[in-house]
């Protein structure tokens, strides 16, 4: 089953995949107690996370749940060590990052059961940005690389343009059928592909 948590504020989108195995996929900031209700309420029991990225407004939730962490191998140490590229000592001074997280590379498989999520190294937003997609029902979980009408930053620390750009021109040649975005609204995989700034940028490519 699947669940959605819109974002609110700066707070990230937070989704549920429901399965033998369920993960949370992006947590949003630490003052993001409606995640926590949602669970309670819901009578979840999440089996481990993943973080798209390294940035607080995706990881700060992680600390509700007493589960092991997953991140790609360019960002889970800044999460495990509350860097400064997580932006979280902007928010909190005594942060001291999260026990628990482990590295996820490209290609690496996620059998929840119902869902398969294959590991799609993003880099761009960070050096660590990653995309889940499931193939059979044709989703991508995006984080911030790519949202509906608009495309991740790429002026925060580790953050790249020209990976923006190579890693944008990739997510297009998926042909998925439905993209989830870290923040905003869903949408169709046709958008992304006519998405005006990803042909623009694509055509530079
Ligand atoms: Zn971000």
């Amino acid at each position: 089953m699947f669940h959605f948590i819109e974002s609110l504020g700066i707070d990230s989108n937070c989704y549920i995949l429901e399965s033998n195995v369920t993960v949370l996929i992006d947590t949003g900031t630490y003052k993001n107690y409606r995640l926590y209700d949602y669970v309670d309420d819901n009578g979840l029991q999440i089996d481990f996370i993943i973080n798209t990225h390294c940035h607080y407004d995706h990881i700060g939730g992680n600390k509700f749940f007493q589960v092991p962490i997953y991140a790609h191998e360019k960002d889970y140490l800044d999460i495990q060590n509350a860097t400064d590229k997580t932006y979280f000592h902007v928010f909190s001074k005594t942060f001291e990052g999260f026990k628990n997280v482990n590295p996820l590379k490209e290609g690496d498989e996620i059998d929840l059961g119902d869902y398969l999520l294959k590991v799609i190294h993003t880099p761009g937003h960070t050096s660590g940005s990653i995309c889940l997609l499931e193939e059979d029902k044709s989703y991508l979980f995006s984080g911030d690389t790519v949202f509906k009408d608009s495309i991740g930053r790429y002026d925060l620390p580790s953050g790249n343009f020209e990976d923006l750009k190579q890693s944008l021109k990739k997510l297009c040649n998926l042909k998925v059928k439905e993209v989830f975005p870290g923040h905003g609204e869903n949408f169709s995989g046709k958008d992304l592909l006519f998405n005006r700034y990803m042909i623009s940028l694509i055509e530079e490519i």
